[in-house]
Order: structure tokens, then C-alpha cells, then sequence
């Protein structure tokens, strides 16, 4: 006999769902209804807003080499500005797309994505 009203830890959950789910269904029958739905939810949950940040010692700019990928694709105007070769994210502007990320061409992706931070503006390690 299955105890329905056991609660199922998170681990549980997501190991649940990784059974192929006709599986999961005959294993636990409706019982587990609430958790697809429930983690129906959490997958519809809004995901962490990110935030281009520039590593400079992986950037080829930084190095001395002309690169604008970033700042030419980035889609945000005002997202990334360039002084003097040398770009800079500015966070405010930031959508958090990752083209910039996905488009580096620098050997250590220069750019990391990182949970948005307010204090967060710019370039820098
Ligand atoms: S695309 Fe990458 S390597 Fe090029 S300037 Fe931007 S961060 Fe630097
Ligand atoms: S993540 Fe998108 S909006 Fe932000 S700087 Fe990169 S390309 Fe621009």
C-alpha cells in the first residue's frame, strides 16, 4: 500500500520526474499528481535575471587586440559602450540575453552571466 500523504523531498521530486513517466505513473498511480503539477510550477518559475559581466584578463580587448563582438551585438542600446577599444557592460541596461556571452570569440569566453546584482555595473576583474 503506497502512502500518499508522505511528503517528497525536492530530491525526490526531480528523480520522480526523470523516470520516463508512464513509469512513474504506474509506480505511484495518481497519487503524484500534485507534484507534476507542482513541478509544473517550479518549472514555470521566473528564472534568475543575469547580468553580462566582462573578465578583462580573458578579453581580447583587454589584450590589446580589436574585438567589438559584444558591443556591436549587443541588442540593448547602451548596454555595452566601448572606450578607446575597451568595453564596458553597464547593468542598468543589461537585459541579461547573453548574446554577448554566446558571441565572444575570445579562447576563455570573456564574459560571464552572472545573478544580477544592483552594485553590479560594468567591467571588472
Ligand atoms: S567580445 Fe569578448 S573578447 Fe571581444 S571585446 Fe567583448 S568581451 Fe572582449
Ligand atoms: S547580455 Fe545581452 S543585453 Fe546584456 S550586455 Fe550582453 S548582449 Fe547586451
Amino acid at each position: 500500500m503506497s502512502d500518499r500523504s508522505q511528503p517528497i523531498s525536492r530530491r525526490g521530486l526531480f528523480r520522480a520526474l526523470a523516470r520516463p513517466f508512464s513509469r512513474h505513473l504506474d509506480e505511484h498511480g495518481g497519487a503524484d499528481a500534485s507534484l507534476v503539477n507542482g513541478s509544473a510550477k517550479d518549472s514555470e518559475a521566473e528564472p534568475v535575471p543575469k547580468k553580462a559581466v566582462i573578465q578583462g584578463r580573458f578579453c581580447l580587448a583587454y589584450q590589446g587586440s580589436m574585438c567589438f563582438t559584444c558591443s556591436e551585438r549587443c541588442p540593448e542600446p547602451g548596454a555595452i559602450t566601448t572606450d578607446k577599444g575597451i568595453p564596458t557592460v553597464h547593468a542598468d541596461r543589461c537585459t541579461g540575453c547573453s548574446i554577448c556571452h554566446d558571441l565572444c570569440p575570445a579562447p576563455r569566453n570573456a564574459i560571464l552571466m552572472v545573478d544580477q546584482s544592483p552594485s553590479r555595473d560594468g567591467i571588472h576583474p
